[in-house]
C-alpha cells in the first residue's frame, strides 16, 4: 500500500500549478467566460505535453500513466483551469486505442495533430441519439470530437466551430453531429463501445480527480472567509454550526480523494476492481465537491452571491461538471448493475459486495512491496494478504453463529473462548514486538486482523479495549506495569475496562470528580463511574480521577490501572437498547497502591489523550459490510411489489449502491490512518476522521436498509418470524445498535470539533 505520489509526480503537479496560478488566477476565469476557454492557457499546458502526456512515446506520447495524469487533473481543477484538458487526455488515450485497427487512419492522423501543439479533442461521454451527441464537454473548442453512435467510434473533424449555448458552469459544451461531412468511423463493432466505455471511466476517474482538486479550493477559500470574517465580534469560523459544517465536508473530501485515487490506480493497473470504482468515485466526487462548494457559498454570507466573489466560480462548475453524464442518481443505477447485475464482475462475483484492496495479485518484486514506482497503490502486498488469509482461516472456525448469538444475547461483546483461543494462536499479541512475546506486526498487518474480525462477526470490544490499555500503557506505563501488566493482557488472561464517564462527565471527560486522595504509597478512591462497559468481566478498570480541584480541570486528572478484585468496587448492569450490556461502577474508599499510577500525578489529560487516539482508530468498517451484506441477503429474497426480487427494484438498487459507495469511504479513511502509522506518523485527526465517516455511514445505511424493508423491518431480531429471508431480522437489530457508535469513543460534535480546530485549524471555539 502506498498512499502517495512519486516525487515525479509532484514535480508534474507543481509544473502545472505554477503555470496555472500564473495564467489562470480568477480574473482570466472570469475574462475565460462565458466559454469556458483560454487559447493561452491551452497553448501553456500544451507545452508542457499535457494533451498527449498519457499516449505511448511511440504514438507521440510520453507514456505516462493514468495516475500521471490525476495530478495534472487535479492541479487544473484546483484552478478552474479554462479548457478541456481531462477530455482531451482521455480522448488521445482512446485515438491512440483504435489507431492500430482503423484502416482510415483519421484516429493516427488526429493524434498527431494533437502530438504537433494542436487545439483540443473532444470526448462525448454520452452516445449519440440520432445522428447527435448532445453538450459535449468541451466540443465548443475542439478541433475534433470522438462520439459513440450505436457501434461506431466517430472522429468528426470540423472546419467551423459550434455555438456553445450559455451554461450554468460556463464550461465549453457544444451539440455535435456525428454523421455527414466531417465524420469518419474509426472503429465499429463490440471492441468500439468497450474501447468507448473505458474512455468514459478514465473520464469519469480523472474528472473526480478534477472535482478533487476543485472542492479542496473551494475549502480553503471557505475557511479562509469564516477566519477572516468576524460577527459578534469573533471570527465565524469559530462557530460551532459552521464548524461542524467544514468537518464533515472536509471527511467526506479526504474520502472523494482517496475514492477517486483508487479508482484511477485501479485503471492503470487493469485492477478488476476498476470495473466499479470510476463510477463511485465520479458519484461521490461530485456530490462532494457540490456540497463543499455549495458550504463555501453559503458560508460567506450575501457576499458569496456577488460575482465579483470568487466561490461561485466554484459552485457553479462543480453542479455543471457532476450533470455532464446525465442524472447523478442513474450513476447510483449503474453502480448497482456493476456490482449486482447479470453480469456483474465485482471483487469477488457472486458473493456481497466486500471492497477489496485489488486482486492481491503481485507482478514484479516492486510491486509486492506495494510499491511499483506509479504513486498510490491500494495492494496490501503479499505478506499482509497472506497473514489476512491466516487470519480470516482462524477467524471461520472460530467465530461461529453461536459465539455470535452469545454475545448479542448477553450484551457483552466479548467472548472468553475466543479470546482465549486467539491469545493460543498469538493474535492478541501479534502487533508487539518480540520482548513482549509478539510476532512484531506491522499496523497494516494489525489493521487487517482488526478489518477481518469485524468482518467476521467476532465479539470485539474485549480485545479493542484490552489492547487500547496495553498500548497506553506502553506509552505512558512505569516499568513495572510493563513488565507485569501488559503480558497479563497479551496472554488473554487479563480484560479491561475503561472508567471515564460519570454522572455529570461525559463529553467533557475532564470534568470527572471521582476522587483520588495520597497517603503515604497509597491512593484511596472515592466515586461512580457510568457505562463502564465490560466491568462484570474485566481484570483492571483503567480509572480516570481527579487529584487536584485547584488547578484547570484538566490538569487535576490521574490515571490509575486498577485491579477489579479490590476492596470497593462493586457494580450494577446498565441495559441498552442495541442489546449491549455496560455497568455503572461505584469506587467505595478503595485503596490503591501507587505502583498501579499510569502516568504523572494530575498528568491523566496526557494519558486520556493517548488512549483515545487508540480507541477512535479502530477498523469498523467491517460491521457495514455486515449490514449491507444482511441487506442483500433481503433484496435477493425478498418479492417486489412487481412480483420480481428486490435487487431489481430501482428504489432499492439506489440505496444499496449508495452505502456500498460509502462502505467504500469509510474502508479508505480506516487505511489511510493504518497506513499513516505504518509510516510513523500519529493518525490523530485522520483516525477521528475514520471514526466520524464510519459512524454517521453506520447509522444512514442501517436507516436506508431498515426503510427499505419496510413493515418487515420492525420484526425483531430472534422472532420466529424475521426468517432468513428477512436476514433474520438483523437489519433491525443493527438499527438498535448502530445509534450508539456515534456517542461512545467521543460524540460525533466531539470529533466534528477536533477536525475543524486540529485539522482544519478554524478559530477555537468559544
Ligand atoms: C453503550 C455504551 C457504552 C459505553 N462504554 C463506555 C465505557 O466503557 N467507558 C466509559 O468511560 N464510557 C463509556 N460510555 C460513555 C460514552 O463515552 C459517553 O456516553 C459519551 O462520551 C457521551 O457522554 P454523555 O453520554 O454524558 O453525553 P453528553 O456529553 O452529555 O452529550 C449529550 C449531547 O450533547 C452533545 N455535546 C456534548 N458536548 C458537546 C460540545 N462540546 N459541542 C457540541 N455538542 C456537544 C453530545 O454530542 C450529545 O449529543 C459508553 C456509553 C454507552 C452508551
Amino acid at each position: 500500500m502506498h498512499l502517495s505520489h512519486t516525487e515525479v509526480q509532484d514535480a508534474l503537479r507543481e509544473a502545472v500549478a505554477g503555470f496555472l496560478e500564473k495564467s489562470a488566477d480568477a480574473e482570466a476565469i472570469r475574462r475565460a467566460e462565458p466559454l469556458g476557454w483560454d487559447p493561452k492557457v491551452w497553448d501553456g499546458l500544451t507545452g508542457i505535453g499535457v494533451p498527449t502526456l498519457g499516449v505511448a512515446e511511440e504514438q507521440g506520447g510520453s507514456g505516462a500513466t493514468l495516475r500521471d495524469l490525476a495530478v495534472v487533473a487535479e492541479a487544473c481543477g484546483a484552478r478552474l483551469a479554462p479548457a478541456p484538458v481531462v477530455e482531451t487526455m482521455v480522448a488521445a488515450r482512446l485515438l491512440a486505442r483504435v489507431a492500430g485497427t482503423d484502416t482510415s487512419g483519421a484516429a493516427a492522423s488526429a493524434l498527431d495533430t494533437l502530438a504537433q501543439g494542436g487545439e483540443p479533442v473532444a470526448l462525448a461521454v454520452r452516445p449519440a441519439t440520432n445522428g447527435v451527441a448532445t453538450l459535449v464537454p468541451g466540443a465548443a473548442v475542439a478541433d475534433a470530437v470522438v462520439a459513440l453512435d450505436g457501434e461506431d467510434l466517430v472522429l468528426v473533424v470540423r472546419n467551423d466551430l459550434p455555438g456553445s449555448p450559455s451554461n450554468l458552469g460556463s464550461a465549453p459544451l457544444a451539440d455535435v453531429s456525428v454523421t455527414g461531412e466531417g465524420c469518419t468511423v474509426i472503429a465499429s463493432g463490440p471492441e468500439a463501445v468497450a474501447a468507448h466505455a473505458i474512455a468514459v471511466d478514465e473520464w469519469r476517474a480523472l474528472t473526480a480527480r478534477w472535482l478533487v482538486g476543485l472542492a479542496r479550493d473551494a475549502q480553503a477559500i471557505g475557511i479562509q472567509y469564516a477566519i477572516d470574517r468576524k460577527q459578534f465580534d469573533v471570527p465565524v469560523g469559530s462557530f460551532q454550526a459552521v464548524q461542524h459544517r467544514f468537518a464533515d465536508l472536509a471527511t467526506d473530501l479526504d474520502g472523494a480523494d482517496l475514492l477517486s485515487n483508487k479508482a484511477v490506480w485501479a485503471l492503470d493497473v487493469g485492477d478488476p476492481v476498476a470495473t466499479s470504482f470510476p463510477t463511485m468515485a465520479f458519484w461521490f466526487a461530485g456530490d462532494t465537491a457540490q456540497r463543499v462548494a455549495a458550504w463555501a457559498l453559503h458560508v460567506h454570507g450575501g457576499y458569496g452571491f456577488m460575482e465579483e466573489y470568487d466561490i461561485q466560480l466554484h459552485f457553479r462548475r462543480a453542479k455543471a461538471t457532476r450533470l455532464l453524464l446525465g442524472d447523478p442518481r442513474r450513476e447510483l443505477q449503474a453502480l448497482a448493475e456493476l456490482l449486482w447485475g447479470d453480469e456483474a464482475t465485482g471483487p469477488i462475483p457472486g458473493s456481497a459486495f466486500r471492497p477489496t484492496h485489488g486482486t492481491g495479485s503481485v507482478d514484479s518484486p516492486a510491486q509486492a512491496t506495494g510499491d511499483d514506482g506509479g504513486g498510490y497503490d491500494f495492494r496490501l502486498g503479499p505478506e499482509v494478504e497472506a497473514f489476512r488469509a491466516e487470519v480470516r482461516a482462524f477467524l471461520a472456525e472460530h467465530v461461529t453463529e453461536e459465539v455470535i448469538e452469545t454475545a448479542h444475547h448477553t450484551g457483552t461483546i466479548h467472548d472468553w473462548g475466543l479470546h482465549t483461543k486467539m491469545a493460543e494462536a498469538g493474535w492478541i499479541s501479534a502487533g508487539w514486538p518480540a520482548e513482549f512475546g509478539g510476532q512484531g506486526r506491522s499496523p497494516l498487518e494489525m489493521n487487517s486482523l482488526s478489518e477481518e474480525m469485524y468482518l467476521s462477526g467476532a465479539p470485539v470490544d474485549g480485545l479493542g479495549v484490552a489492547s487500547l490499555v496495553a498500548h497506553t500503557l506502553l506509552i505512558d506505563g512505569t516499568e513495572w506495569q510493563k513488565q507485569t501488566i501488559i503480558p497479563e493482557i497479551l496472554s488473554g488472561q487479563a480484560m479491561c475496562c475503561l472508567g471515564y464517564s460519570e454522572p455529570d462527565a461525559g463529553s467533557d471527560v475532564a470534568s470527572v470528580v471521582t476522587k483520588a486522595v495520597c497517603d503515604g504509597d497509597q491512593w484511596t478512591i472515592n466515586g461512580q463511574k457510568m457505562f463502564t462497559t465490560l466491568a462484570h468481566e474485566a481484570h483492571y478498570v483503567f480509572l480516570l480521577t481527579r487529584t487536584n480541584t485547584e488547578v484547570a480541570k484538566h490538569k487535576g486528572l490521574t490515571m490509575f490501572v486498577v485491579p477489579m478484585d479490590t476492596p470497593g468496587i462493586s457494580f450494577t448492569p446498565v441495559h441498552t437498547m442495541g442489546g449491549e450490556r455496560t455497568n455503572i461502577t461505584y469506587y467505595d474508599d478503595v485503596k490503591v497502591d501507587d505502583r498501579y499510577r499510569v502516568g504523572e500525578v494530575d498528568g491523566g489529560w496526557k494519558v486520556m489523550m493517548t488512549a483515545l487516539v487508540f480507541e477512535r482508530n479502530s477498523a469498523w468498517y467491517g460491521e457495514l459490510v455486515r449490514l449491507l451484506d444482511h441487506g442483500l441477503t433481503w433484496a435477493r429474497d425478498a418479492l417486489s411489489p412487481d412480483g420480481g426480487v428486490m435487487i431489481d427494484d430501482p428504489l432499492v438498487r439506489e440505496r444499496l449502491a449508495r452505502i456500498a459507495i460509502g462502505n467504500e469511504v469509510s474502508n479508505l479513511l480506516g487505511w489511510r490512518a493504518a497506513w499513516m502509522a505504518a509510516n510513523h506518523t500519529l493518525p490523530g485527526v485522520e483516525g477521528t476522521m475514520a471514526k466520524l465517516f464510519t459512524t454517521e455511514h453506520y447509522q444512514f445505511a442501517g436507516n436506508e436498509l431498515i426503510d427499505a424493508l419496510g413493515a418487515d423491518g420492525l420484526r425483531r431480531h430472534g422472532d420466529p418470524s424475521a426468517g432468513a429471508d428477512l436476514a433474520h431480522g438483523w437489519i433491525e437489530a443493527i438499527y438498535r445498535h448502530c445509534q450508539v457508535t456515534t456517542i461512545y469513543g467521543g460524540t460525533s460534535e466531539v470529533l466534528r470539533g477536533i477536525i475543524a480546530e486540529r485539522g482544519l485549524q478554524l478559530p477555537r471555539n468559544r
